[in-house]
């Protein structure tokens, strides 16, 4: 919205990292009237859901579909499992980490919180050391974030499934993948997970207000022996409903048009395509940054998100001022700084239905803001990443392995 002009022109540039930009297909399938959710059509469409979400999941078990934020999921992942007083490992990886544990503790549980300087991801050697200095086997559940929203930094899911079974530990292990489902890699079966947490808005490319919970055979055992209290979360109700197409209570049916919609284009692109589009976007949204002469809040390569990336401003100068100045002038949204990190870093998203010529459009923007904010930085970010992106066309298999 210019300061110039009374009404915003255009479209916003909506970079937040989730809620993303809806694609015109999505908002076309939720289009439609009301059906009745105890009728067969509903089933129809509700069975198609349950179904295909497993294909993104990549899971042959059951997929609990919440009417619920993300954070409902969470909460649903602990309650159905555990049991008051119970230890659970969780990692300090930055502000959703924090709200995860904070969670644990309002449910009577008992977190250990591995400490990091919100610039790394989960490390799976920090995670197996814990594990094993718990020779009483009381951690019952290693509870890590795929991606860290708050500050992009991605955890490798497999080497920490590989750390928890090096340990010899029974714990189950639950992974939040909010911002990284259908955005990047995840395989809930192979790399032996017993929750697995995914919401709508952020790969799926669908409003808020949906989540999931998939679970492993482990997990259900373990919900047999759960003491903590829930009603609206318990898997068992809803699962038997599922079983014929229903739900306990009066289910998002606008959502799970949408959501039926969401899996047909993840599939109509490829999985594989997908992930190869998030990591472009990703590289190419990095070489913007180094250009410019700034630093990426995450700072180990082998972290990197390919969902969203934290840049840091220098010393002085206020992250959430030049947001503000952005979206003022160039009708821009990035995501916000956290904790101790407050004001000192804005987050550019580039996840879901985003293309080239999208995220070519924020950095352009981004760097106008930068000069006419007067925030210290080089010329040429726009440019190193259009090189990039152009090498990429040219070379796919460089381009991803770069
Ligand atoms: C967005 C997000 C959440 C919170 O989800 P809500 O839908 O806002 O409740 C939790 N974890 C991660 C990693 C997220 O990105």
């Amino acid at each position: 919205m210019s300061k110039n002009s009374s009404r915003p022109v255009g479209r916003h540039f909506l970079h937040i990292p989730g809620p993303t930009p809806l694609p015109d297909r999505v908002l076309r399938a939720m289009d439609t009237p009301i059906i009745d959710h105890r009728g067969p059509e509903f089933a129809k469409l509700a069975k198609n859901c349950l179904e295909g979400i497993k294909t993104i999941f990549k899971t042959t078990n059951p997929v609990v579909i919440y009417t619920a934020t993300g954070t409902g999921a969470w909460e649903a992942a602990l309650v159905n499992t555990l049991s008051p007083d119970d230890r659970v490992l969780m990692v300090e990886t930055g502000q959703f980490a924090t709200l995860w544990k904070t969670m644990a503790q309002k449910l009577g549980l008992r977190p250990d919180f591995i400490k990091t300087d919100w610039r790394i991801g989960a490390d799976p050697a920090a995670i197996e050391d814990h594990l094993r200095k718990d020779k009483n086997k009381e951690i019952k559940a290693v509870c890590v974030l795929h991606n860290e929203t708050s500050t992009g930094c991605l955890s490798p899911i497999a080497q920490i499934r590989k750390a928890i079974d090096a340990a010899g530990h029974p714990a189950l292990f639950f992974v939040d993948t909010i911002s990284s489902l259908a955005s990047t890699d995840y395989r809930h079966d192979e790399w032996g997970v017993d929750v697995t947490i995914g919401g709508a808005q952020k790969g799926l490319m669908l409003p808020p207000g949906m989540s999931f919970n998939t679970v492993s055979d482990k997990a259900f055992a373990a919900a047999k022996s759960s003491q903590l209290t829930k009603s609206f979360w318990a898997w068992d109700d809803m699962l038997a409903m599922n079983k014929i197409g229903f739900f306990p209570y009066t289910p998002a049916t606008q959502m799970l048009h949408g959501l039926s919609e969401s899996i047909a284009m993840l599939h109509e692109e490829g999985l594989e395509n997908v992930f190869a589009r998030h990591h472009r976007l990703a590289e190419a949204t990095r070489r913007a940054v180094r250009a410019w002469g700034l630093e990426i809040m995450c700072r180990e390569a082998k972290y990197y998100s390919p969902t969203v990336t934290a840049v840091l401003l220098p010393d002085g100068h206020d992250a959430d001022a030049f947001r503000n100045f952005a979206l003022d002038t160039f009708n821009i949204s990035y995501g916000s700084s956290f904790g101790h990190y407050a004001g000192k870093y804005f987050r550019i998203g580039h996840l879901g239905d985003v293309n080239e010529g999208m995220i070519t459009g924020a950095l352009a923007i981004t760097e106008m803001a930068l000069a006419l904010a007067g925030i210290p930085h080089k010329k040429g970010g726009v440019q190193a990443a259009l090189d990039y992106l152009i090498a990429a066309q040219e070379s796919p298999a460089r381009a991803a392995a770069e």
